[in-house]
């Protein structure tokens, strides 16, 4: 049996966090590895799975059970979105944005009425959501946004255009960030409903990663939302980066995963072939890399641990979070690549999940904050000086 629990980090699991940890990767092995090649390979996300994962509690679960949520703790999160993306990031994706960019943000700043009449549906995959915060023009400085809401009489009208949103063309509502004044203090948040005229949700298609995850623009001509529609409780840009917070978060233990997946493989593919008459894992070159690739996977797991730790006591920064997801993506990153070295020729191949792993990661580097503004965010925090300008 390949040795992935190194310092044997399950030991500072309780028994719910291990059940809750078996329960998603007996659904990631069951569902997900059996279709997720050839959902890659078509470019398509596996639908069929969305409504199952709302059953088994994955989407916004560390919500409260009145709006039909789990209530688990932030350990659990993280331990789901470790075992979905030890299967796909496109998986982990979903539901990532389901959860932290989408029911977090109606949880945190809707109205009673917004949470009882989304949050249920989300939470079971019977609704999907989106959330539009990039732009074709603004990426790193959402503060600069073009996309603008204007008062009229019975609410706001939107125009402008969203850019790389995952799950825009088959969400049901999309959390839309938009100027309602000159500067980033004006920025709200809406909720725009699927079939709103005015707005369309065009699939982008040619993507080199996260091909089994659904990208999309998000489209807004003179597109009329309703007052009831606003979220009310938030303003500015503290709206959408509260929301990258959540998410940033589990992308940490999501990287895990991911490297959890392309190490295993990698150390079987050395246990069984066979170069100048013995394994390649018995060459020094080859040890030196599984060293170092389950050195890092330990280090990055239980720093995803330590800072989730601090999250349910209500004391993690925004730097801190910065801190897992730069280091634990960058690790998956360099684990996938020493992995597909190991593989040989083979690494390149769709019998094996680790280039896909490797592709999808890329974008994992890039979206919620690149790795250079996540060094930035660091940089500021320790020397109290910003290098964003
Ligand atoms: C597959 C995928 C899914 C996505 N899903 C979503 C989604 O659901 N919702 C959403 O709103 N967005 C989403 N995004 C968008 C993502 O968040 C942005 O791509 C990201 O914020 C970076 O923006 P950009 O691509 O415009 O790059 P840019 O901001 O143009 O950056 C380009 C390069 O310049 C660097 N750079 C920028 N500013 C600085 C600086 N001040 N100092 C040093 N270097 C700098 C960056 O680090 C990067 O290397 C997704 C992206 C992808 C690829």
């Amino acid at each position: 049996m390949p040795q992935t629990d190194f310092l044997n980090f399950d030991s500072l699991l309780s028994p719910e966090e291990l059940q809750i940890r078996d329960v998603a990767q007996q659904f990631v092995r069951e569902r997900v590895l059996p279709v997720i090649e050839d959902c890659y390979e078509r470019g398509v996300y596996p639908t069929e799975i969305i409504k199952p994962m709302g059953e088994l509690g994955f989407y916004g679960c560390t919500l409260p059970e009145e709006y039909g949520c789990a209530g688990l703790n932030n350990i659990a999160y993280g331990l789901i979105t470790q075992e979905l993306e030890r299967g796909d990031s496109g998986v982990r994706s979903f539901a990532s944005v389901q959860s932290s960019l989408v029911m977090y943000p109606i949880f945190t700043f809707g109205t009673e009425e917004q949470k009882r009449k989304w949050l249920p549906a989300l939470a079971k995959g019977e609704k999907i959501g989106c959330f539009g915060l990039t732009e074709p023009d603004y990426g790193s400085n959402p503060s600069d946004m073009a996309t603008r809401a204007e008062r009229t009489k019975y609410g706001w009208k939107l125009n402008g255009a969203k850019m790389w949103i995952t799950n825009g063309s088959i969400a049901d509502v999309a959390v839309v960030w938009a100027k309602t004044g000159a500067d980033a203090r004006s920025i709200r948040g809406f909720l725009v409903e699927k079939g709103t005229p005015g707005f369309s949700a065009p699939e982008i298609k040619k993507k080199h990663s996260l091909r089994a995850s659904i990208t999309s623009e998000l489209i807004f001509q003179d597109c009329e939302i309703p007052e009831e529609n606003i979220l009310p409780n938030v303003e500015g840009l503290r709206g959408p980066l509260s929301c990258l917070n959540q998410a940033r978060y589990g992308i940490a233990w999501g990287a895990v995963g991911s490297a959890l997946a392309t190490y295993a493989t990698a150390l079987a593919y050395s246990l069984s072939r066979i170069q100048f008459g013995k394994p390649i894992a018995s060459f020094q070159l080859t040890q030196r890399k599984l060293a170092e690739m389950i050195t890092e996977i330990s280090k990055a797991q239980l720093l995803a641990y330590h800072v989730g730790k601090l999250k349910d006591a209500g004391k993690v920064t925004p730097a801190q979070i910065s801190m897992a997801k730069r280091n634990n993506v960058a690790m998956a990153l360099e684990v996938a690549r020493e992995a597909r070295t190991i593989l040989g020729a083979n690494g390149i191949s769709a019998e094996y999940p680790v280039m896909r792993h490797m592709n999808n990661l890329e974008s994992v580097l890039t979206y919620e904050g690149t790795h250079d503004i996540h060094t930035l965010i660091i940089g500021a925090e320790v020397t109290g000086i910003q290098a964003f300008k």
